[in-house]
């Protein structure tokens, strides 16, 4: 009989913007099976399985200002030195650069 609901819980991790989901092996910003590396976030992170050398995928992380989880696809989310949500981003957009302000009205004219 085969236990594949061993002691490794499988965490799911879902964007609330585009509902992407994918399991995850890690929160935070030091993924213990990566060698030094140190995110720049708290970040989803989960072991890339197509590479043998330990190597990650960043799935996503929470928005600074809602909280909410938003994967990092450039029509959910926006790093500037804190994630943001492109919603918060969009009630907020006077807080940020001209060259981010820009470049979030391309994203999200793009978004039906
Ligand atoms: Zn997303
Ligand atoms: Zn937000």
């Amino acid at each position: 009989m085969a236990a594949d609901d061993g002691d490794e819980k499988v965490k799911t991790f879902i964007c609330k913007n585009c509902d992407f989901s994918s399991s995850y092996h890690y929160f935070g910003t030091k993924p213990p099976f990566v060698k030094s590396i140190l995110l720049l976030e708290e970040a989803y992170v989960k072991k890339d399985p197509f590479s043998s050398e330990g190597g990650m995928i960043t799935l996503g992380s929470h928005c600074h200002h809602c909280k909410l989880s938003v994967c990092c696809s450039p029509n959910c989310s926006l790093f500037y030195s804190k994630r943001f949500c492109l919603g918060c981003v969009g009630q907020n957009i006077e807080e940020f650069p001209r060259e981010i302000q820009q470049d979030i009205r391309v994203v999200t004219a793009q978004v039906p």
